[in-house]
């Protein structure tokens, strides 16, 4: 721990596929960690890195200065920020930052409602994955006041790269709209993938050429060659995850006025994968699923 970054008591809620790896590098870096997960399967993986666990939500966040939300969506912050035993543990001063993939306006709702009791919000979401959240080298999309974002930089620079995206919701809607890009790739690029080896081209010797060339993106360069060529399907980030992340993005565009023909085609198709895979599937999954959805080649 250096002079620049004293340690700090932070309490962690929502330990499961990033939540754990991010766990681990803070408290690597020295910070006291206490966490909470309603899984106690994840909160046994949590305790296993370093982390003091709590049977309950209070104990993880009693007398914390930093409090770090890694949970699905913005209903279960909803769930954990509006139960009594947060409202009553919080401590005026205390910043809270959400780092799971919420909705911009409803985190925009409860940044003005803890304004009034003097906790602050800042939303800052990654990308990068449970392999970027091990190396610490995600990128974090962070919105707040500028003041707020300062101080907690020295503790999102442990897990990955802060960029600046804006005031209050910026960072959760950034997010967003990056999703609707990757996930608009993936399923591109496994219907141009399933094309060419009907066509009687080679995936991988595709994917190369791809990779030097302007078709390349995130689907190219990792999803296709780590998870979707070796047959794992373990990226570690859910398909419903991923379908909740598009629906914001296409519900921000709506309530902005502004295009997302394609988006909404994007949303329409995942979501019928989505209700044909399992609940646990992870979303490389889709690629698999849309070379079967395509039915037997042509004769
Ligand atoms: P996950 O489902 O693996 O983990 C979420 C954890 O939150 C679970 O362990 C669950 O038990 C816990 N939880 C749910 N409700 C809770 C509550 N009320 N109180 C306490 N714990 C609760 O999800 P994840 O993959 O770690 O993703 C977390 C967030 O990060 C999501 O918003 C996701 O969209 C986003 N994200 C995920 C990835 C990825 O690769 N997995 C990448 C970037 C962003």
């Amino acid at each position: 721990m250096t002079d620049a970054m004293p340690a700090k008591r932070i309490g962690f809620i929502g330990l499961g596929h990033m939540g754990m790896p991010m766990v681990a590098r803070l408290v690597a870096a020295g910070h006291e960690v206490h966490g909470f997960d309603l899984s106690a399967e994840a909160r046994e993986r949590a305790a296993a890195v370093g982390a003091s666990v709590a049977d309950e939500l209070a104990g993880a966040i009693a007398e914390v200065e930093l409090v770090i939300l890694m949970l699905p969506d913005s209903n279960a912050v909803a769930a954990v920020t509006g139960d009594p035993a947060f409202r009553e543990a919080i401590r005026t001063g205390t910043t809270v930052i959400d780092m799971g993939s919420s909705q911009p306006e409803r985190t925009r709702v409860l940044a003005a409602d803890f304004a009034t009791r003097g906790v602050r919000l800042v939303d800052a979401p990654v990308s990068g994955g449970v392999a970027g959240a091990e190396r610490g080298s995600l990128a974090i999309m962070v919105g707040g006041a500028p003041e707020d974002v300062d101080r907690v930089t020295p503790v999102l620079s442990v897990m990955g790269r802060v960029v600046r995206a804006g005031p209050s919701g910026a960072g959760h809607a950034v997010k967003a709209l990056n999703n609707l890009l990757s996930a608009t790739h993936l399923w591109v690029t496994s219907e141009a993938i399933v094309a060419g080896e009907r066509f009687g081209l080679d995936p991988a010797t595709m994917l190369d050429i791809f990779n030097g060339s302007s078709g390349r993106s995130g689907s190219t360069e990792n999803k296709w060659p780590n998870f979707i060529l070796p047959g794992t399907f373990a990226s570690g980030f859910g398909l419903r995850l991923m379908v909740k992340d598009i629906r914001i993005a296409v519900e921000l565009a709506a309530a902005a006025g502004a295009p997302a023909h394609i988006g909404e085609e994007v949303v329409k198709a995942w979501v019928r994968a989505a209700d044909d895979l399992p609940p646990e599937a992870d979303h490389t999954e889709v690629a698999r699923w849309i070379a079967a959805d395509a039915g037997p080649a042509d004769a």
